[in-house]
């Protein structure tokens, strides 16, 4: 979007009230000019007025005894006043007489027949009076000059004060304020807007909108602190979650052991830090003897207490925070023994075996559960797989001999 060209609210301002101003001075100075034509016009109708009375008696006497330089003098006269622009006198003989200026004899006139001196009849000659033109023109310049200078003065003053005190009192806080807009940022918030003001003003609508911005600043402050509980409360729940989560995906539903997932990343760093620091490492293998079996006679539920019973076996004669136990798949187990080298691992998992038929009596009465075991300790530079096979072969070898026994090998 194209943005309208930038113009400060006092050079509009101010623009507009020169512009009406001047439209201003030109109505009055047009009411000057008809006031100016209808005084001419009244002077020029004294000036007729006075004439009519006092030079007309004399111009019929300076006729009457024919006396042509009175009659001249009489004409000049006349011609002399400032209203009157020409002048020509008639005689009855014949003679005329002029003045003025000449260029004025066609235009329209006033005439006054000079009767014979004392006699209200007869005609001894005809006057004739033309206007001053010039007398308008002379008027009209003076009032339109005056009023054209004074109002011309008046306005410019006027303007240059509009300006100024719109400049001070206007145009500079708002500029400050849009200053202070354009730098809020949310480090700045609690900066309040100040303005420097003339000492003295009242509040009006400038000091609105520094307490909107206050308010405004306010507001949005205590938004964000609600915002940043809100995140807080949002974290808390999500790390929740995400626990239980992690909790889920590493542990195994039903006896709560870890699950094979978690076995196959935790045993290669076991592994790993038991060769960085040359300490022993053994892995147990357990699986329980004929599960199927204690299935098929006592039911899946009971299987599945059987499987809770044994996690919860190894766990309890486990040192905690050392060994560890995962479920590796159905009915089989794997027990990780850090620091433990063959001898005490081949006497841990004959331990177990020993208390996990002794705790199973309690939850299958009816017969006698036993489990196998394969004992094995990691040789250096073997691999987790390698580790892994052997202890599976020993297991299978020891159900082979007969089940319910420990079958330990490196
Ligand atoms: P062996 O002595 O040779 O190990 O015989 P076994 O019967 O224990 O072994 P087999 O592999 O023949 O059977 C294992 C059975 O375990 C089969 C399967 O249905 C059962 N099983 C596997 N997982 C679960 C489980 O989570 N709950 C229950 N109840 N049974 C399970
Ligand atoms: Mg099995
Ligand atoms: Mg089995």
């Amino acid at each position: 979007m194209i943005q309208p060209q930038f113009r400060p609210i006092a050079t509009s301002l101010i623009r507009s009230v020169f512009l009406w101003a001047t439209l201003c001075a030109l109505l009055i100075g047009a009411i000057q000019a008809a006031y100016s034509y209808l005084h001419v016009e009244e002077e020029f109708e004294i000036a007729v007025r006075e004439i009519g009375q006092s030079h007309v008696p004399l111009l019929s006497v300076s006729i009457w005894d024919i006396e042509p330089d009175a009659v001249r003098r009489q004409v000049n006269d006349i011609a002399a006043r400032p209203q009157i622009g020409f002048v020509r006198l008639t005689v009855a003989t014949g003679q005329v007489f002029t003045a003025g200026d000449t260029s004025l004899a066609s235009l329209a006139t006033r005439r006054f027949d000079i009767p014979p001196p004392g006699r209200p009849l007869g005609v001894i000659g005809q006057l004739e009076i033309v206007e001053n033109p010039r007398a308008f023109y002379r008027e009209l310049l003076y009032t339109v000059g005056v009023a054209a200078v004074g109002y011309g003065a008046l306005t410019l003053l006027i303007c240059a004060l509009i300006a100024y005190l719109l400049k001070r009192e206007l145009e500079r806080p708002l500029r400050r304020v849009a200053q202070f807009a354009g730098e809020l940022t949310p480090d700045r918030l609690t900066v309040p807007l100040v303005l420097e003001r003339a000492p003295g003003h009242g509040r009006d609508e400038i000091d609105l909108v520094v307490e909107g911005f206050s308010v405004l600043q306010s507001g949005i402050n205590s938004h964000i602190a609600n915002l940043d509980e809100q995140v807080a409360q949002r974290t808390t729940e999500l790390e929740s979650a995400l626990a239980s989560i992690r909790r889920l995906s590493t542990l195994d539903p039903l006896t709560g052991c870890f699950n094979r997932r978690l076995f196959n990343e935790r045993i290669q760093q076991e592994l790993d830090r038991a060769m960085r620091y040359q300490r022993a490492l053994s892995v147990v293998f357990c699986d329980i003897d004929h599960f199927k079996r204690i299935n098929d006679t006592c039911g899946h539920l009971v299987g599945d207490q059987v499987l809770q019973e044994a996690a919860e076996c190894f766990r309890r004669e486990l040192r905690a925070q050392v060994d560890w136990v995962a479920r590796y798949g159905g009915e089989e187990f794997v027990i990780v023994l850090p620091e433990t080298a063959l001898p005490s691992a081949v006497a841990t998992a004959e331990r177990l075996r020993l208390a996990f038929t002794a705790s199973l009596i309690k939850v299958v009465p009816i017969m006698s559960i036993t489990a196998s075991f394969g004992v094995t300790q990691h040789v250096p530079g073997e691999t987790v797989q390698h580790l892994l096979q052997r202890a599976d072969s020993l297991l299978y070898e020891a159900k082979n001999a007969g089940r319910n026994r420990t079958l330990p090998a490196l």
